[in-house]
């Protein structure tokens, strides 16, 4: 059956490719996705699937009935592209100015409807359901798989699976990770008011480019020596804007940035160490201060038995020598939203190719991928149906507390409530 789904997927390969093409020389931004969920859906119903669109807003949902009773896994790939004015020198390059898809959503999309393809045509013999998720709007928080959740696109599923190509992993190999995988990524503003003058009499001003500059350099102390060193936490600063004359103090700084952490614990403190050091490096100067910290999206848990699938499939699709573990990745990914739900896994997929100019890193102008990718990652959803659905034994709990690999934190599966 698997072999026979293989097969329908792999003689229909360049029509994907095709798909993938003109998905990727029409791109849409996230949240303004109207082109990319109507070509979804059409091509979805014309498989014979029961479609849902608005999803959520604007996501896809297609339920495929197998021949037999059983359980239902979905599928989920996201379909929204970035605001990247692609610099490829292809005949699929972007024409829509200033949109790209440079995360490689489009191949995702392309491996997921070529998946559904291939399952309708042995549907007969597939024993349970498969729901596909096209996600619209992954690259923006708040993102669009909550909002798909919300929506009910869980009801009745048992399991979930997703993935990701990746252009720093060699095509024709397939990554896996037990426990935490992605970061969750939070983002914080922090408006510092202090009182502007004359360069030359910093003593008469409060001002807000040194406040600004001690809270930067004391924000190095949080991963540094404030946190557990195997609970990773990254906090990064990446704008500070203040003044725009080599002579005045201005009166105002304002600093933003990133936090990224795979627990509550350290979620938690590097929020609370950020308030902590914005407060104190105010109060000595006499500044004011205003701090906006926004949640982003929760770390990317996969469950450990569903990541055995995932490695035993990807030995399959890839061989042995090909399926590696991966470290962990400060990304963030709103897939982790699925797995606070319910068990599944996220697997990454390479595209790297320096043949054809595949190496440039995720969100780069010149980012592209192999298309043997999307086989790899149909032949993957394919097989991973197959085996979850003939698994006798399949594990249908939530909580997968009681199978934790101890030793370090970060490979230690956290329950929801730990993660959030
Ligand atoms: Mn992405």
């Amino acid at each position: 059956m698997r072999n026979a789904a293989w097969l329908e997927l792999e003689k229909k390969f360049t029509d994907f490719v095709q798909i993938r093409r003109i998905l990727h020389m029409y791109p849409e931004l996230s949240f303004q996705e109207v082109r990319t969920p109507a070509i979804i859906a059409q091509f979805l119903q014309n498989c014979g699937l029961e479609v849902k669109t608005g999803v959520g807003g604007r996501g896809v949902t297609a339920l495929l009935r197998g021949g037999n009773p059983g359980k239902t896994v979905a599928l989920r790939a996201d379909f929204d592209a970035l605001p990247i004015e692609d610099q490829k020198d292809v005949p699929y390059k972007s024409k829509i100015p200033g949109v790209m898809h440079a995360c490689g959503h489009d191949i995702h999309t392309a491996a997921l409807l070529g998946t559904a393809y291939a399952l309708s045509k042995v549907k007969e013999q597939i024993p349970g359901n498969v729901l596909f998720i096209h996600q619209f709007a992954e690259e923006v928080i708040p993102g669009g798989a909550k909002a798909m959740i919300e929506d009910g696109c869980l009801d009745g599923v048992d399991v979930v699976y997703g993935a990701h190509v990746l252009s720093s992993l060699p095509v024709g190999m397939i990554g896996y990770r037990p426990g935490a995988l992605m970061a969750a990524g939070d983002k914080f503003e922090i408006v510092i008011n202090g009182k502007g003058g004359h360069g030359s009499m910093p003593h008469l001003s409060i001002d807000p480019v040194l406040v600004g500059s001690q809270i930067v350099i004391n924000f190095q102390l949080i991963s540094a020596s404030r946190l557990n060193a195997v609970d990773p936490v990254v906090v990064t600063v990446c704008s500070f804007h203040g003044g725009d004359s080599y002579n005045v103090i201005p009166d105002q700084a304002v600093l933003s940035g990133t936090v990224r952490t795979f627990s509550k614990e350290a979620r938690e403190a590097a929020k609370n160490h950020i308030e902590k050091i914005v407060k104190s490096s105010c109060e000595m100067a006499g500044a004011q201060y205003e701090i906006k910290y926004e949640y982003g999206y929760p770390s990317l848990w996969n469950d450990p038995k569903e990541t055995k699938r995932v490695k035993r499939m990807a030995e399959l699709v890839a061989g042995k020598e090909n399926t590696v573990e991966l470290p962990l990745q400060m990304a963030m990914e709103d897939f982790s939203y699925y797995m606070l739900e319910r068990p599944g896994a996220f697997f990454l997929v390479g595209g790297m190719n320096p043949d054809i100019q595949a190496v440039y890193p995720h969100h780069h102008p010149k980012f592209d991928v192999d298309e043997r990718s999307i086989l790899q990652i149909g032949k993957m959803f394919i097989s991973l149906v197959f085996d979850y659905l003939t698994d006798s034994m399949s594990y249908s709990g939530q909580d997968g507390t009681h199978r934790v690999t101890p030793l370090l934190l970060p490979k230690k599966y956290k329950r929801k409530e730990e993660r959030l």
